[in-house]
């Protein structure tokens, strides 16, 4: 059967110059990088240069890249470090209620350690005011952490403006940028950020391997202890074959980020298009043009978005929820609901996400193969009956 991949916004594909750049580390290249002969030493010059790579792809200095597990690791670090190292100087962080769970769970943890959070709120689309985190700031105020972008909605942040807010009253601020490094322009000193979290499997390198950037002079603890690696701030041997591929995956991000962007904004809104225009009672979740381009996020009445992705499924195509489904509940997405969505409307909601390999024979196949879809469970949904 034909196989559509459209959950980008999951995990990508490894782009095979990737892999390509990786296979030395599991050959020739297999020395520890902290060891001081030659075999060491030649891990450790392959690591700097990744490194280098992956600092350029946002404007940073390489010695402001540590290289973490993934985003998750990332984010912890961020929220977790900056807490601890920061803790006579007050005890309040501010986020918001549609970032991932790996901020979200960390402040629940912080919480319990005796940190103070506030959730700002989200409009309609998604964004944060900056007037609101303004008022939420307090002298005792250390850090703010707004994501770049949504990863279920898409809707983009104005970082900047955020920034300045949280430096004005003296706090640092962070981003989870996992979903938008590689995709769209990223540059550290525009946006004024003091750490940003970024993960290789969603611009085409492997899984397993991310990146914190930390700004030259701000204040963290590590979170991680052990051998001293990444200069003392994160322990344990490095992932060498890892980062090597993010480091390719970064340089190829570089090169093809611009012209991808422009191609894939248009078949996002080819497709948003279609199925606005093709399905009744249906709405776009986010923003219409503050989006990450490869977005498409709808809320379909009357239907269980889970319903909609197995049966889209069963035609090849690869889609996803907003929603956590476990065995017992299924739960509404907690972006959704943030944005104010009904519970019922949040569960009906559908992410298709575009990446290099998207065509628009692809966008087609989904224009064709969903309206049926829709119309076979609306048809036996006790929903739309009412
Ligand atoms: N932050 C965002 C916005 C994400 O989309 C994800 C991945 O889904 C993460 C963090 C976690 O990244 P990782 O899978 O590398 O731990």
């Amino acid at each position: 059967m034909k196989r559509v991949y459209l959950d980008y916004a999951a995990t990508t594909p490894v782009d095979p110059a990737v892999i390509k750049a990786m296979e030395p580390a599991f050959s020739e290249l297999w020395g520890n990088p902290s060891s001081i002969h030659a075999c060491g030493q030649d891990a450790r010059s392959i690591v700097e240069e990744a490194r280098g790579k992956v600092a350029s792809l946002i404007g940073a200095q390489s010695n402001e890249i540590f290289f973490t597990s993934g985003g998750t690791e990332a984010d912890n670090w961020a929220l977790k470090g900056t807490a601890y190292a920061n803790r006579e100087r007050g005890n309040h962080i501010i986020t918001c209620p549609i970032e991932h769970h790996a901020i979200l769970e960390s402040c629940d943890f912080l919480k319990e350690q005796g940190f103070s959070i506030t959730n700002v709120p989200v409009d309609r689309l998604g964004m944060v005011d900056p007037e609101e985190i303004r008022k939420a700031m307090t002298p005792g105020t250390i850090l703010v952490s707004i994501m770049h972008a949504n990863n279920e909605v898409g809707t983009i942040q104005p970082i900047a403006e955020i920034v300045r807010v949280a430096h004005a009253a003296g706090a640092y601020f962070h981003t989870d940028a996992v979903q938008t490094v590689g995709h769209i322009p990223v540059d550290v000193n525009t946006m004024g950020v003091d750490m940003l979290s970024i993960s290789a499997h969603k611009l085409y390198g492997p899984k397993g391997i991310g990146a914190l950037y930390v700004r030259s002079g701000t204040r963290i603890s590590s979170i991680i202890h052990g051998g001293g690696q990444e200069r003392g701030g994160r322990a344990g041997t490095e992932n060498v074959p890892g980062i090597i591929g993010f480091g390719k995956a970064a340089e190829l991000a570089a090169e093809e980020m611009e012209s991808e962007a422009r191609r894939l904004i248009s078949l996002r809104d080819e497709m948003i298009k279609g199925i606005l225009g093709a399905i009744d009672h249906t709405r776009l979740n986010g923003h219409a043009t503050q989006r990450l381009p490869n977005n498409v996020n709808i809320s379909f009445e009357f239907v269980e978005g889970e319903s909609v992705c197995l049966n889209l499924d069963l035609s090849g195509i690869c889609a996803a929820t907003g929603s956590a489904c476990s065995s017992e509940s299924m739960e509404a997405s907690h972006v959704l609901l943030a944005m104010g969505m009904s519970p019922e409307m949040a569960r009906g909601s559908l992410r298709l996400s575009l990446g290099k390999w998207s065509t628009e024979e692809d966008v087609k196949y989904v224009l064709k193969t969903l309206p049926p879809v829709l119309s076979r469970l609306r048809a036996i949904s006790p929903l739309a009956k009412k």
